[in-house]
């Protein structure tokens, strides 16, 4: 077991223990906020035939060259064509065809004039000005074209992307299966928030935060309640949780108090201790053990510290697991708008947010910064890398910080 790691060594000690989970195919909707597990390649042009942008007349651009606004060309109107139909005729010199948005460039014309531009009278058209030859056409597989890989295996399932792939007629994709997470929160104090309040005893927030965290991030928690600090009971639970999914997480009881019973437990479950203590703050009480290929993750019960080691370390491991290309943090730097008076002897992460001014990044820390302010974290897109050994940080300070979650989930 290693003991008191870096940030990412504990990482890289659970990343390389992720196995695929599989796929299957599913209905074209089902598949949304879901991994592509296969690349999909297109087996049509998008769109199928050029086509008309615009409401108009197709015809001929080498009649127009002549033409001037006191001297029109006349064309004569060969037919109609909506959206949904195929012209019967064609265009040859002297003539053309008037087409609506969508409707496919009838053979033999390679431009489209717009009807506000032409003057119709009865069957003749006039046009005046001369027209470049492709103009005003979508050519067929001008946004796809056939054989390309619309969608890379890793990539998430979004509504565009849905949109791209009904437009070109695929009706199921074959996605990763979803990855499922058993959370189980322990410690005597825990009571259910349906309960009434009672001496001593705290509302179970961890369980619901970590359950909202997977959901939003496309995995299926496996909610497994509250346990109390007993090891026979803690390992019990988490045999349950390992045998429902495909991680186990487990929040309070990971430290050296008396009644922290998790990494005992997490052996008696018969699970090997991969490491304990993470070398960061808040949450370096941290515990990573195996069981016949599965990960028990037991994260400190203080719900702030919970919730950034479980952003920190369980999201890219649970999106590595998911089969996403990217699950790792991107980093930015930025200037501090805001103090932070205490030095930092251990490596720290602070809530801040992201904002942007003047084309600069600007970071913004969102309030109180100690263990049990979880309100901070509400506001939270970025989490600031203070290294160990830092002193106090001034406003106009440059700090690198990982970017979490969506940027622009907050309504001010
Ligand atoms: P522990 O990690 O068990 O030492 O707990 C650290 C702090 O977090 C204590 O104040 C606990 O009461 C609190 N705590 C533990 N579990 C939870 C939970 N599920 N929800 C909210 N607070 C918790
Ligand atoms: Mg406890």
């Amino acid at each position: 077991m290693k003991h008191n790691i870096p940030l990412e060594e504990a990482l890289e000690l659970l990343l390389e223990k992720t196995i695929s989970p599989g796929e299957s195919s599913v209905p074209l909707i089902h598949a949304l906020g879901r991994i592509v597990s296969q690349d999909i390649v297109a087996q049509e042009n998008s769109p199928f035939f050029d086509r008309s942008p615009l409401d108009g007349y197709a015809l001929l651009a080498s009649d127009t060259g002549s033409a001037t606004s006191s001297q029109p060309v006349r064309l004569t109107v060969l037919e109609e064509i909506p959206a949904g139909y195929v012209a019967v005729s064609r265009v040859t010199s002297g003539t053309a065809i008037k087409v609506m948005t969508g409707a496919p460039i009838p053979q033999g014309a390679d431009v489209v004039v717009k009807y506000e531009e032409v003057e119709r009278k009865g069957g003749i058209v006039s046009i005046f000005k001369p027209l470049k030859s492709r103009s005003n056409v979508v050519y067929a597989g001008e946004d796809v074209k056939k054989g390309e890989v619309v969608a890379k295996q890793g990539i998430l399932v979004t509504p565009a992307l849905i949109g791209l792939l009904a437009g070109l007629g695929i009706a199921s994709v074959t996605v990763y299966h979803r990855v499922k997470v058993a959370i189980l929160s322990t410690g005597d104090e825990l009571i259910n928030i349906d309960e009434t309040l009672r001496p001593g005893k705290i509302y179970d927030s961890n369980r619901h935060t970590l359950q909202a965290r997977c959901l939003e991030l496309g995995v299926e928690p496996v909610m497994l309640g509250n346990v109390a600090d007993r090891q026979d009971q803690v390992a019990e639970r988490i045999c349950e949780g390992l045998k429902q999914a495909d991680v186990v997480i487990t929040t309070g009881g990971v430290s050296v108090g008396d009644y922290d019973v998790v990494q005992d437990a997490v052996e008696e479950a018969g699970a090997e201790i991969i490491f304990w203590k993470v070398d960061i703050k808040p949450g370096s009480p941290i515990l990573a053990a195996m069981k016949e290929q599965k990960l028990i993750i037991g994260l400190s019960g203080n719900p702030v510290a919970a919730l950034i080691t479980f952003d920190l370390l369980v999201i890219p491991l649970l999106k590595k697991m998911m089969g996403r290309r990217k699950y790792l943090y991107s980093k930015i730097q930025g200037a501090l708008l805001d103090g932070f008076i205490k030095s930092s002897e251990q490596r720290r992460f602070l809530r801040a947010r992201m904002l942007v001014g003047n084309e600069k990044i600007l970071v913004r820390l969102t309030g109180i910064q100690n263990n049990s302010a979880l309100k901070s974290m509400m506001e939270c897109n970025l989490f600031v890398d203070v290294p160990a050994g830092s002193g106090p940080l001034n406003p106009g300070d440059v700090v690198s910080a990982y970017v979490i979650g969506s940027i622009d989930n907050v309504d001010e």
